[in-house]
């Protein structure tokens, strides 16, 4: 795709792009965005304004271009990532908000951080997120055991109070990945923070059904004649 761009040297000049951002880092639709201007700005880096056509945005934002070849006569550029972007809070269902809003907020945080490359502080709050999450189930689930539940350490708490299988497997696992975010030396080399956050949600959705289902079946424990 050809454009127009200001050059290092104040002219216009005419470069190759791969593509547009097809989505809107702030209202997060699927646009085609309307291009307003670019810059080069180092050699084979580029700056290009974007506006969202969508009337109820209209924010301007930029598409960030490179050419990691670094070749000085090559006009070919290709998207690298977009900026400002605007973080959405993750929706949870109503039992999980009602189970740990502390959770919720945590999580919410950790994401908002990784909207912003904050990759380091992303994985620490995912790791706490995940503490919050554990251990207010398990209150739930024992509430005379909520002092104790509090302050034990968190692998602990999965290996001696979760029973069902799947949840402490998953956890305990989430922990692993959560602990390498947070200490000196990486263990899980062959992992990364996709599969933190992977596992979190696994854990979350197995927590939620069991409330669901223990919801269901005290509200309707047999049939009706
Ligand atoms: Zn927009």
């Amino acid at each position: 795709m050809k454009t127009d761009i200001i050059s290092l040297s104040g002219l216009i000049a005419t470069i190759f792009i791969d593509k547009e951002p097809d989505k809107c880092p702030i209202c997060h639709n699927f646009i085609l965005p309307l291009q307003k201007t670019g810059y080069e700005i180092d050699k084979n880096k580029y700056q290009l304004i974007f506006m969202c056509p969508n009337l109820n945005c209209h924010n301007l934002f930029i598409g960030y271009y490179g050419n990691e070849l670094f070749l000085v006569s090559d006009r070919n550029a290709y998207l690298m990532h977009v900026a400002p972007k605007k973080h959405v809070d993750h929706e949870f269902s109503e039992c999980i908000i009602e189970l740990s809003p502390d959770f919720v907020y945590i999580f919410n945080q950790a994401e908002a951080a990784n909207s912003i490359n904050l990759d380091q502080v992303y994985g620490i709050g995912l790791r706490k997120s995940l503490e919050f999450l554990i251990k207010d189930y398990l209150i739930k689930l024992n509430p005379e055991l909520k002092d104790h539940i509090s302050k034990m350490n968190l692998s602990k708490c999965i290996k001696e109070h979760i029973d069902d299988v799947r949840i402490k497997q998953c956890a305990e696992r989430a922990v692993w990945l959560g602990n390498d975010e947070t200490h000196y030396m990486r263990l899980w080399d062959n992992k990364n923070i996709k599969d933190l956050y992977a596992l979190i949600k696994i854990t979350l959705n197995w927590i939620e059904n069991n409330l669901l289902f223990k919801k269901y079946m005290d509200e309707m424990p047999k049939g009706k004649q």
